[in-house]
């Protein structure tokens, strides 16, 4: 052990030395934090002479970042978000992943890779306590009242305009940190903006608007302006679904993607462009994608042949999974587990054995806990001992969402965005069994007016629902399959690819005006 630490500290030692020897010849890859002919920047954009600004040489990683760029292989976007949820982050890598499958099946037209930086910018370059909004987070949505006070003041104009002040107050050095890093995952440069910087910034969270855009103008103008003159796209791709936090909307960006309708109004009404306001769905994962991974781009089928996909597909999707080609509700506890899902499961579970044991008929249930093992546990064996005729299967956290979902005909969630969107693409009618306070209240109205769900606090109440619409389903022109069309309409199972087009068409055409501007320059060189 002991020697094992002394060649550690030697190997970092001679590491360090033999970056010395790499020590940067130029100011080029000196790493700034400001620009050196303008002078820094301070809090508030005002100019701060040269002499004052921080300098930081760190010779090994700026000997890194000088390796040879290659602007040419591949277009890099920087995805701003904060794991606020589970939501961001699968919206961030369900966007990286389309980017990805458009290259590779149409690369006539997406010529260029696309590279995401994805980073949760509060958590990794925030200070204190903007670095603990996801602990805050998961503590809050435990304690709603917490959460519905924090939503409701931060939504007021008040509120608003004090957190991008706050915001901007401490975060701009760091958040500008971030935005002018080299993604740690692949190393390339961008041939614009001076720095290496990626081609395009997309946020997909509330609170990546503001001050991002201010830091973008700020390093497009070489520190001139934190108002105008910015010339790096930057878009908004909003990944809540029924109701946004009005913070999601700020009119200076290129371009703003929202799911709904009642969303494009809410972008309208904090005055977004009704022109930058493009509607195409929710960003989510590829399974749930048409097609799912079978993904074609000649696919271009109409409603019948989805409806009919989503309808054959589930005693297959049952098999696969191990389970009875029986009637299936699917209760699933958040990415968390949070949600109640203890008590709903039992109580669906013992109506279920009820109606088994008086119909003859057998009922299947599925309860997904997320990462919440508490509730795995004390839902399986020996904890818990089910009816003799209803099947059960609990799991934790599962890969394969979309399996489960197709393999359904009820869902039992709470009104999570990600989780709604995914149902209506499975056909899957939805008993909405909980719902934040603020950004998730607007999901209920959504799955309801869309015709494919309801709301039922109490187990006994989705104990209840569950029984009708199984009951139902006896009947010619049920319930339960109105719901599931319905569903379906509400589907939006192309707007992944839809948004990954526009946005890469966007950074394609910057990749453009670089490449001119460069020639430009060079040929002005060359004059001169
Ligand atoms: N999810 C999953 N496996 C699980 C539980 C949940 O993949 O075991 C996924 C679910 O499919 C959805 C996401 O977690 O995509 C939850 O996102 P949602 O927007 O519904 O809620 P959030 O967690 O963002 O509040």
């Amino acid at each position: 052990m002991r020697v094992e630490k002394s060649s550690a500290a030697i190997w970092l030692l001679s590491l360090a030395s033999s970056a010395r020897a790499f020590q940067p010849p130029s100011p080029s890859i000196i790493r700034r934090h400001h620009h050196h002919h303008h002078g820094a920047e301070g809090p508030f954009g005002e100019v701060v002479s040269p002499s004052k600004a921080a300098f930081t040489v760190t010779p090994l990683f700026s000997a890194l970042r000088a390796a040879p760029p290659t602007d040419d292989d591949a277009a890099t976007i920087q995805i701003l978000m904060s794991d606020t949820g589970g939501g961001h982050r699968a919206s961030a890598n369900a966007l990286r992943d389309a980017f990805n499958v458009l290259h590779e099946t149409d690369p006539m037209r997406f010529p260029l890779p696309i590279k995401c930086d994805i980073v949760d910018i509060y958590t990794d370059y925030g200070p204190f306590p903007f670095n603990m909004y996801v602990q805050a987070y998961k503590i809050m949505a435990e304690y709603t009242f917490l959460w519905k006070w924090f939503y409701e003041t931060g939504a007021t104009p008040f509120g608003l305009w004090l957190y991008d002040v706050v915001l901007e107050l401490i975060c701009f050095g760091p958040f500008k940190e971030c935005m002018t890093r080299v993604d740690p995952n692949n190393v390339v440069s961008s041939p614009g903006g001076g720095g290496k910087r990626a081609d395009m910034v997309v946020s997909v969270h509330p609170l990546c608007q503001d001050l991002p855009l201010k830091i973008l103008t700020s390093l497009d103008t070489d520190g001139a302006s934190r108002k105008v003159g910015r010339t790096t796209p930057f878009v908004t791709v909003v990944t809540d679904l029924g109701g946004a936090h009005p913070s999601w909307f700020n009119r200076g960006v290129d371009r703003c993607f929202v799911p709904s309708d009642v969303l494009k109004n809410a972008a309208l009404d904090r005055n977004v462009d009704e022109s930058k306001i493009v509607q195409y769905g929710l960003p989510i994962r590829r399974g749930f994608w048409r097609f799912g991974s079978e993904f074609d781009m000649s696919g271009s089928d109409g409603k019948e042949e989805k409806n009919e996909r989503a309808k054959m597909n589930k005693p297959a999707m049952r098999e696969r999974l191990g389970l009875s080609n029986l009637p299936t509700v699917l209760i699933v506890g958040g990415g968390d587990g949070m949600g109640g899902i203890v008590s709903q499961a039992k109580a669906v579970g013992e109506r279920l054995q009820k109606l088994a044991t008086s119909s003859s008929t057998s009922y299947q249930m599925v309860v997904v806990c997320g990462n919440n093992k508490a509730a795995q546990s004390s839902l399986s064996p020996p904890q818990m001992q089910w009816g003799a005729d209803i099947n059960v299967h609990v799991h934790g956290f599962v890969n394969n969402m979309d399996e489960f979902m197709r393999a359904s005909d009820i869902l039992v969630t709470k009104a999570g965005p990600g989780t709604i969107a995914e149902a209506s693409i499975c056909g899957l009618p939805c008993i909405l069994s909980s719902f934040l306070p603020g950004q998730e209240e607007g999901n209920v109205p959504y799955v309801v007016d869309n015709g494919f769900g309801c709301y039922q606090g109490s187990p006994e109440g989705i104990a209840d629902t569950v029984e009708e619409w199984f009951a139902s389903t006896r009947a010619e022109g049920s319930m339960l399959e109105r719901m599931q069309e319905c569903a379906l309409i509400a589907a939006r199972p192309d707007a992944t690819l839809d948004i990954a087009k526009d946005l890469a068409e966007m950074l394609y055409a910057r990749r453009e005006e670089l490449k001119k501007a460069k020639k430009v320059s060079a040929a002005i060189a060359v004059a001169a």
